[in-house]
């Protein structure tokens, strides 16, 4: 049984001017959730989370929380709290004051406070910094400090825009996973906005992934990342290999494509697509295997290698087909020595198999 949203964005529609932000977008949010909402720059990222909050209403379409409308609910009686992309702490303000501002403002009693601002300290490893101001602070901690005080209401839903983006590669990755931890712990509704897909991929449950406006496809990240609906997506989410072609047939759940690439390629795909019509295999780098001779199965083509970066996991390889095409290709290295790699100035061959990739009419 489909389980009911905790969030509906019904046909939503906002302009700003004659400026089309939001374009008669529909997206459902289940409770408990770690929701992302992920695009490029200016796509409507920011303007979707601010019409939830209540600091924008939609032009049209109707927003519903628990299966209530929220049209005409002020911010502050909406049970959502919101941490801006560019967060700001108090500076005159120790952490803790920070952290319990919001607390006090609500009137909550003053040993309940405490106790709320210590736990949601120990939360964020910033225990041993209650006392210190801001400026103190490296901008990891600082961003921390506004993530605790974002949750110490204990708000059934987080908004989140771009929380991480103050933050060097490292930090970021430590606490993507303290962002995961938080929300299973509490329980809470994350959605997060993103324009990085590592982040999106790592913290989700779902992703949203968005196109100027509206969204391209909503699934989890290996839905999003193997099953990519269109180019756009396949091209947003991790590196992949487009081969564009024209249909030739198809039989028997494969489908036969005529590649301008020098190729031709069997898709192991049960749709019925017209004969003649244009389509595009995605294909990410990893489902490509490279080899010395011809394979004997598979979709295959003949290069050289023409990049080719070691990366410690994996070595990553453009390989320039004969036709001209370059081809990412990444291989894993298993053996603790690669003896004998495929290097430059040799005749190599990509081959894929028939279910390693996905067609893609849009
Ligand atoms: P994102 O967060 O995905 O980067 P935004 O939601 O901030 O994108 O903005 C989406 C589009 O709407 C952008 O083109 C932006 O310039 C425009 N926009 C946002 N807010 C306003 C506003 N108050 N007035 C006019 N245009 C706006
Ligand atoms: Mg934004």
């Amino acid at each position: 049984p489909e389980a009911k949203p905790y969030i509906r964005f019904d046909k939503i529609t906002k302009r700003f001017g004659d400026f089309i932000a939001i374009q008669d977008l529909s997206l459902d949010v289940y409770e408990r959730e770690f929701f992302s909402l992920l695009g490029p720059s200016g796509c409507g990222k920011t303007t979707l989370l601010r019409m939830l909050a209540g600091f924008e209403e939609p032009t049209s379409g109707e927003i519903y929380l628990d299966g209530q409308p929220l049209k005409g609910v002020p911010p502050y009686k909406r049970p959502v709290n919101m941490m801006f992309q560019s967060y700001a702490l108090f500076p005159h303000m120790s952490v803790e004051a920070n952290v319990a501002f919001g607390l006090r403002q609500e009137g909550m009693a003053r040993a309940d406070i405490k106790e709320r601002v210590e736990q949601m300290l120990k939360l964020v490893k910033l225990e041993r910094f209650a006392k210190r101001k801001p400026h103190q602070l490296s901008g990891g901690q600082r961003q921390r400090v506004a993530l605790a005080r974002s949750v110490a209401k204990r708000p059934k839903l987080l908004l989140l825009d771009e929380p991480l983006g103050a933050l060097d590669k490292k930090l970021r990755e430590e606490t993507q996973f303290e962002l995961m931890d938080l929300q299973q712990e509490l329980g809470l509704t994350f959605i997060i906005v993103t324009h990085d897909q590592d982040e999106a991929m790592t913290m989700s449950d779902r992703i949203a992934v968005m196109d100027a406006g509206v969204v391209s496809q909503i699934g989890t990240p290996a839905e999003v990342y193997e099953a990519p609906n269109s180019r756009y997506v396949a091209d947003f989410i991790g590196s992949v290999n487009l081969f564009e072609g024209t249909v030739a047939g198809t039989a028997n759940g494969t489908v036969r494509l005529a590649g301008p690439d020098g190729f031709d390629i069997e898709v192991a795909d049960d749709r019925d697509f017209a004969t003649g019509s244009q389509v595009a295999l995605a294909i990410r780098p990893e489902k490509i295997t490279l080899s010395r001779h011809r394979p004997e199965s598979g979709n295959a083509a003949s290069g050289e290698a023409w990049e080719i970066a070691y990366m410690g996991d994996v070595t990553n390889y453009i390989v320039k087909l004969d036709g001209g095409k370059m081809v990412r290709a990444s291989t894993l290295n298993r053996q603790r020595s690669v003896d004998n790699p495929i290097g430059y100035d040799e005749q190599i061959w990509i081959s894929f198999a028939p279910d390693g990739g996905s067609l893609l009419d849009e």
